[in-house]
């Protein structure tokens, strides 16, 4: 569980790195500076954590690449004591730049053994988020309303479902599509109750599936 100056080093030659591809907000920066993102990887594998790229971690899913997180994070408007849901723990990196802003973090996994994994390290780490295994798809009904839903795999659509667990000018983040690609969008339940929805680009992500796994 070792975090040393080396480690400080390529996390702050990695958050240039994302800083030049457009991530301007500098809360973000920092809590990607301060998240040990090495640390969730298997070790042997340091030479990969601070390169700004997805990385296999197990039961086929990916921890998502540092720029589409903080690129995710962005579009959520993340404020302390922001109460977000996250789908797709996975390896739990995500949850714990959303728990750095502050952000009060729900986080729901499909696959038990990251789902475990993620409750033995997050603690060690020192984050408090609530972990839950489960259907992402069903979202988490007792614990509803959220200022924010995140999917960080891809939806061929979202459930009405977690539509309804969003707050009145709430934000539900995804990436939508059943292709290799798709289009990542930002929905707003306005006041009304309506949903608009807002474009932003092309990104790669594993998909969402519905059921747990019968791991
Ligand atoms: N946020 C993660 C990256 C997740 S990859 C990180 O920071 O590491 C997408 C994750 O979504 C995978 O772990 C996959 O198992 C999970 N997933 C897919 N379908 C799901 C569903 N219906 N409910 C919950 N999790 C799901």
């Amino acid at each position: 569980m070792e975090d040393s100056y080396r480690h400080k080093g390529m996390r702050r030659k990695l958050v240039n790195e994302i800083r030049k591809k457009g991530i301007l907000d500098e809360k973000i920066l920092d809590a990607i500076y301060r998240v040990p993102r090495h640390l969730f990887l298997d070790s042997g594998f340091l030479g990969y954590a601070y390169e700004d790229n997805p990385f296999p971690i197990g039961s086929g899913q990916t921890i998502s690449q540092p720029y589409t997180v903080a690129f995710q994070t962005e579009l959520l408007n993340v404020k302390p004591g922001t109460k977000i849901l996250e789908i797709g723990t996975g390896s739990g990196y995500q949850a714990c730049v959303l728990a750095s802003l502050g952000a009060d973090v729900y986080s729901i996994e499909r696959q038990k053994k990251l789902y475990e994994k993620a409750c033995d390290l997050l603690p060690r780490l020192g984050f408090d988020i609530h972990l839950f295994y489960g259907d992402g798809y069903l979202g988490l009904p007792d614990y509803a309303p959220f200022d924010g839903i995140l999917i960080t795999a891809a939806a061929p659509d979202i459930p009405q479902c977690l539509f309804d667990q969003l707050q009145i000018g709430g934000v539900l983040v995804s990436p939508v599509g059943s292709g290799g690609i798709q289009t990542m969008y930002r929905f707003t339940k306005e006041k009304n109750g309506t949903i608009s929805k807002e474009k932003f680009g092309s990104f790669r992500f594993v998909p969402l599936l519905k059921d747990k796994a019968d791991d």
